[in-house]
Order: structure tokens, then sequence, then C-alpha cells
């Protein structure tokens, strides 16, 4: 059983609303100034977010700065991108290995094939079908994520291996990304969903967003393996979850969803919760929402798990995927 709890994601609105936040969302990425900037930054981050999944294992030092996930892969792609302008080109990335993704993120993290191939899957693909500009899918879309003949951005996307995730976790998280550059026209801002990831998983399961049976409450706990196809139910519910919290706090679903990213980076992390607080040096949540780490979390006074330590211990699903 997984069911979206109501009353939660009311109350989580209404904490929300009355919370006067200060969002600087994708700090590192600036806005274009030029319809060809924003196509360099745009391809850039249509291939960073393509092997963007499971990124627990890479980290180290960029310009000398440490850092993890998502902000390290997209160190290591923008550092390439200064030596070697040309990288990003559909006719090289269609050819890339391995090994050479390995070399551009320094040896740290894993599956470089798998990445590279998905990376090539998109060349090859933007090549194909959309004249090798990721603004194509813009142009093509008018400018929809949905449209009934199948030619909104979200199915336009799908059609990339990479993004073929069915609740499209990457594909809203490039369309937040096209929100902060600019040059892309978005006509159907409601139809922007949730891009689910483990962190944003993680939290909400600990908030409370939905409720789960007691089999599946002791298996995420222990971190046990589940099927995908649960993963998904239970991303579905979740991104619904948050989304209505979005409509309801009026906080638009990219702050909300950097609000829930930047937390679980932070403060509630997958070996416990740090809920009154905790001092750090890169405080993601900080960079994002201008809250302090050592602050208690501003969730404490609704959130499940506060007082529950059972709860605390819930985790995303363990689960081998390249959706997230
Ligand atoms: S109060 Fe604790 S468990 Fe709840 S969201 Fe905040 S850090 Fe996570």
């Amino acid at each position: 059983m997984i069911e979206v709890n109501k009353d939660k994601v009311k109350e989580m609105g209404e904490l929300l609303k009355h919370l006067d936040l200060k969002f600087n969302v994708f700090p590192k990425i600036k806005k274009a100034g030029s319809r060809e900037e924003a196509e360099r930054t745009l391809t850039l981050l249509f291939y960073v977010d393509a092997i963007c999944h499971q990124t627990r294992k890479f980290e180290g030092y960029v310009d000398d700065k440490h850092l993890k996930g998502w902000d390290y892969l997209f160190a290591c792609f923008e550092r390439k991108l200064k030596e070697d302008a040309d990288f990003i080109n559909v006719d090289r990335m269609r050819k890339i290995t391995g090994t050479q993704l390995g070399e551009i993120l320094m040896g740290s993290g894993e599956r470089y094939y798998e990445r590279a191939y998905l990376l090539r899957n998109a060349a090859i693909i933007l090549k194909r079908d959309f004249s090798g500009s990721v603004m194509k899918i813009n142009e093509i879309s008018e400018g929809f994520i949905k449209r009934e003949d199948g030619k909104g951005m979200h199915d336009l996307m799908r059609r990339f291996k990479a993004y073929s995730d069915p609740l499209g976790k990457k594909i809203f998280l490039f369309l937040n990304f096209t929100k902060k550059v600019g040059f892309w026209e978005i006509r159907d801002p409601e139809n922007l969903w949730t891009p689910v990831d483990y962190h944003l998983e993680r939290v909400s399961l600990r908030i409370g967003l939905v409720d789960i049976d007691k089999k599946t409450f002791d298996k995420l706990s222990k971190g046990k393996k589940v099927p995908l196809t649960f993963d998904i139910k239970l991303r579905e519910k979740i991104g619904g979850s948050v989304k209505e919290v979005s409509n309801i706090s009026r906080i638009p679903i990219e702050n909300l969803d950097q609000l829930f990213w930047s937390l679980g980076r932070s403060l509630c992390l997958r070996e416990g919760p740090f809920c009154d607080g905790r001092d750090m040096e890169n405080c993601t949540l900080k960079d994002i929402t201008g809250i302090p780490c050592k602050n208690k979390c501003i969730f404490s006074s609704k959130c499940s798990a506060y007082k529950d330590p059972g709860r605390k211990a819930l985790k995303e699903s363990n689960i081998y995927t390249i959706y997230y």
C-alpha cells in the first residue's frame, strides 16, 4: 500500500506558504545573454543530465573545490568544455567511449560504459530527429510540454534512452534548467512536474507525504532491494504529493524540488537525519535557500519522523536504475 497523506500535504503546503524563503536555484548555472550562449549551456546540461543517475560515488576536487554528485559531474563537464569547446558537438559526442568519459570525470564514480552509451545514444538521436540542436526540441513542441500529437517536449525527450524514465525525472530537471538559462519557451507551465530523485524520495517519506504499509516500511528502512515497478509507483505518489504542496504553497515546483533536494544532501541524509542542524563547510541548503545548515530543520514541526526514530530510518528505494 502506498497512499498520499492528504492531511500532511496540506500541512506542508500551509507551512511553506508562510515561510519567506529566498531561493537561489541552480546557483552554478547562469542566465544566458544570447541564444547562442543558451544553446551552448543547455547542450552541456542536456548531456550532464543524461548521465545524472545514482551519482553517490562521484566526488573529488575540481579547481581546488571539493564537489560531489551532480555538482561534480557538471564541474567536470564545464572544465572539459573550457579546454575543448567542440566536445559537445553531436559528431564528437556520438563517438564518446567509456574510457574517455572516465578521463573527463577524473576516474571518480562508476558505470562509465553505460553512461557513455547513453551519451552516444543522446547525440545520435539529437542528430537524427533534431538537426543536432537541443533548441529544436523547443521549436518542434512550440513550447508545450504536453501535446496530443506526441510532439510535446515530454514525448520528444523520451526518445532518448537516458530520458526514458516513465516519470521523466531527467526531463523535468532539464526543463527546470531551461527556466534558469532562458531562451526556451514553456507555454503550459502547469504541466511541469516533480523530478523525483532519491533525495526527494527519502525526504518525502520521512516527512510523511505518503504512507506505506508495514512490510514496505521495514524493507525501505533496512535498505532491502525492491522491484523497479514498485519504485515507479512510489515515486509517482511522491511526485504527485510534492506537486500538490507546490500548488498549495505557491512555491514553483523547481524551487520546491531544489529545497527538498538540498535538504536531502545536507541534513536529511540516507544514513540518518540531522534534524536539529549540523555544522558543515559546504551547505547546499544555504546556497539554495539561504537557510544555514546549523539551524533546526524548517520541517521539524510538521515532519512525521522528527520525533519518531523508526521513521527517521526510512530510506529511498534500493534499486539499480538509469532513471534518476
Ligand atoms: S525534520 Fe529531520 S527527518 Fe524531517 S525532513 Fe527535517 S531532517 Fe528530515
